[in-house]
């Protein structure tokens, strides 16, 4: 558990496009992580995943919604933030720079530490998506596996392991940014999707490599989004799963069936 003051920060919602500020309040310890939008409070829990996320992972409850809740999520996570108040003006959770970094950043400020939370599961868990393929089994420790499968574009490293015990969350999936292929940027945008996406919050990634200035921060930075996201998802168990988890071709939609399936029941 961390303690921390409170803070606020604000941008642009990648989907919608529209000015979002979001603001961070600690609160009683049991509280949980809780979105206080203008119509109601939403809890930080898998029943609350929104089926419908697309390129994101929104929270629905009631008539409330707050979208791209998992960069911000992971970050609280880490740094022992579970219990909390997050108020959300605008549709969305701002993008900033489309990591996690400035979550981060905001969160050392604010004199948070790194203390993520673990929490146990109860059974071995297998979902398969089409090409996607999700495995978790009840462990000493976590550890997660990504593979991914981009044909015919160079993404650089396609396979990661991530173990929090040897591994630095903020050195090495915090400063990833969401990424996108330069040929699914018409259909987001034809769906209505991505309308505040641009170089300065999201990689676009060409055949021969991103199309930004200044190119990827480190060689596979699409992968280390990948587990980024994956640990964003994780946080609505209430915590890291003491869990092996092996992901091929993880996205949003197999995680939230993941999460869902694996939550305790009483938590959700
Ligand atoms: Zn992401």
């Amino acid at each position: 558990m961390s303690t921390f003051l409170p803070f606020s920060l604000e941008g642009v919602g990648i989907h919608t496009g529209r000015p979002c500020r979001t603001s961070i309040t600690p609160t009683t310890p049991g509280d949980g992580i809780v979105f206080a939008t203008a119509t109601g409070d939403i809890p930080a829990v898998a029943s609350a995943i929104d089926p419908h996320s697309i390129r994101a992972t929104n929270l629905v409850y009631g008539s409330s919604r707050v979208g791209m809740v998992e960069h911000l999520l992971a970050a609280l996570l880490w740094y022992g933030v579970n219990d909390a108040r997050v108020d959300v003006e605008g549709p969305e959770i701002p993008i900033l720079d489309g990591s996690a970094l400035p979550w981060v950043n905001a969160l050392v400020n604010a004199g948070a530490h790194p203390s993520p939370r673990f929490v146990e599961i109860d059974a071995e868990t297998e979902i398969v998506h089409g090409d996607s393929v999700a495995r978790i089994s009840p462990a000493q420790e976590l550890s997660v596996s990504i593979f991914l499968q981009y044909d015919e574009i160079e993404i650089g490293s396609r396979q990661m392991v991530f173990t929090p015990t040897v591994d630095d969350f903020m050195e090495i999936l915090a400063p990833a940014r969401t990424f996108a292929m330069e040929g699914e940027v018409e259909q987001i945008l034809a769906s209505g999707l991505g309308l505040g996406g641009s170089l300065e919050n999201a990689l676009i990634i060409g055949k021969s490599g991103p199309l930004n200035p200044g190119g990827f921060r480190f060689d596979n930075e699409p992968v280390h989004h990948k587990m980024l996201d994956v640990i964003g998802d994780l946080a609505l168990l209430g915590g890291l799963p003491l869990a092996r988890l092996e992901i091929v071709r993880p996205g949003h939609r197999i995680m939230h069936e993941l999460v869902r399936r694996v939550a305790p029941k009483t938590a959700s």
